[in-house]
């Protein structure tokens, strides 16, 4: 009989709590997870799931706008807000009742309340005015939207209201120019909202290869979102019919209303990390070894709220890592190196490895590649948007160091990709690959001659 009520006790039943949770059930640990929201985290809740529905709601005015050219007439359409909220949410309750029922079917308590770390094995319930002990603790709390201080930040909105908005306003503004900025622009802008977005660099996307940011940023004003660059919000002025925004350029912008996508910071607020020692770094993100061991030995965490590569797979992969590890004497760690990611903006992206800039810093001799065209469909459509491929090669190995892709499935391609690269594929392997015709991606297997070197 153990001294401790519990095994492993997991903080956060999202993607990362949920998946260690269930693995060490298997290998017979005694598990609770405690949640103080809905069973399913971020991604499921607020984040990848419902995002990608909306992004699914906003892609179908393009498909109306290409379908004329193909013979048909599609009449007038009209789309309905309430309705795709109310039918989102119906998917949500459904995936969060099967989250719910795996966790029970793994033989693991569910425990609806906040939790609060008292000392390294013991965890105060909140709602339930209890304490409980375990001989691991697990935090997988993730992060919640950040949103700078400034003045009249209350009348801003995250994600997290956007999933919710009762009506769809005439126009928005989006705030960032990161990952979830570009991909509610896109939603925005396909839903027939006129979208504003601005950024306070000089190129969206920081960080992605330079022709995905000049690529995406030109298929934005094809799309007729207006972009605007080296441009931040000093003050929101509350209006009875929206907000305005004052402008660090001088101007002032009126829109029904604004939303903020400039990042997100660890869950750790209250959850009593500084009472046992729990060591964080400048984000407020839990410093943690590659087997996510946290500062305290019996005390481990995963996902957003240890800000590696914050990311729903690799959440997942750190959970089961830390299970395999303490319940399955099978010591493993997660190789964040070579993460393939899409990002869900119109038109997609998919992307991995080094982007040129970093190819050019670390190499001495790098091949690029780059091809830009309009995919077959959008002929016929008579749509000018493009799609983009670049290869950036080794050109003393021949290996692959980065792919990135802009265009309609990109998402769907750089998982393949994927694959390809983790063996160290060779831009020679990539030649010797027969094409599949007519697709968009045989580009990736027949592109001859370096763009430059
Ligand atoms: P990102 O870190 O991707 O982007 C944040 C953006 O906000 C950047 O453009 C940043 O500018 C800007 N910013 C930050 N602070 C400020 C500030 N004080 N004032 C003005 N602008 C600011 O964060 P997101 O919120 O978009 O997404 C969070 C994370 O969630 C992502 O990094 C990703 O890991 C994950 N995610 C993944 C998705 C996917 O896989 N498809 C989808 C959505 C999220 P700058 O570049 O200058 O720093």
């Amino acid at each position: 009989m153990s001294q401790y009520d519990y095994d492993m006790f997991t903080i956060g039943a999202g993607s990362g709590g949920v998946r260690a949770s269930r693995i060490a059930a298997s290998y017979g640990a005694k598990v609770a997870v405690a949640e103080e929201f809905r069973v399913g985290g971020t991604c499921v809740i607020r984040g990848c799931v419902p995002k990608k529905l909306f992004t699914y709601a906003a892609d179908f005015a393009k498909s109306f706008k290409a379908a004329k050219g193909y013979g048909w007439d599609v009449g007038e359409t009209s789309f309905n807000w309430q309705t795709l909220i109310a039918n989102k949410d119906a998917e949500i309750d459904r995936l969060e009742a099967i989250y719910d029922r795996n966790l029970g079917n793994s033989d693991v308590e569910v425990i609806r309340s906040r939790a609060v770390i008292k000392d390294k094995h013991t965890i105060h319930l909140v709602n339930e005015n209890r304490d409980v002990t375990a001989k691991y603790i697990l935090i997988a709390t993730g992060a919640t939207p950040f949103i700078p201080p400034i003045e009249g930040a209350e009348f801003a909105i995250s994600s997290n209201e956007a999933f919710n908005l009762k009506q769809l306003p005439a126009d928005i503004v989006v705030v960032g120019g990161g990952y979830i900025a570009v991909e509610f622009a896109s939603i925005f802008n396909g839903l027939g909202v006129d979208t504003h977005l601005l950024y306070r660099g000089e190129k969206i996307l920081r960080g992605f290869d330079s022709d995905l940011q000049d690529s995406l940023t030109a298929e934005f004003a094809l799309a007729n979102i207006d972009v605007q660059l080296c441009t931040d919000i000093s003050k929101i002025e509350k209006l009875d019919d929206g907000v305005l925004l004052h402008l660090n350029t001088g101007g002032t912008l009126k829109t029904g209303a604004v939303m903020y996508a400039t990042g997100r910071v660890p869950n750790v607020a209250g959850l009593g990390l500084e009472a046992v020692g729990i060591q964080c770094g400048s984000k407020c993100e839990i410093i943690v070894t590659p087997q996510s061991q946290t500062s305290i030995d019996n005390i481990y965490a995963v996902g957003d709220v240890t800000d590696r590569a914050n990311l729903t797979p690799v959440a997942i992969r750190e959970g089961n890592a830390v299970a395999e590890t303490l319940f399955n004497n099978n010591p493993m760690s997660v190789d964040h190196t070579l993460i393939p990611t899409a990002v869900f903006s119109s038109p997609e992206i998919g992307t991995i490895g080094l982007s040129e800039h970093q190819a050019r810093r670390e190499y001495n001799h790098i091949d690029v590649y780059v091809s830009s065209f309009r995919p077959m469909k959008n002929i016929l459509a008579g749509s000018d948007s493009k799609m983009m491929m670049k290869l950036i090669v080794d050109h003393e190995t021949d290996k692959m160091l980065g792919v990135h892709i802009m265009g309609p499935e990109a998402g769907e391609m750089i998982q393949m990709v994927g694959i390809a690269m983790r063996m160290g594929a060779t831009k020679a392997d990539f030649d010797a690959t027969m094409a599949v015709h007519p697709t968009a991606a045989e580009e990736l297997v027949t592109m001859k001659v370096p763009t430059r070197s």
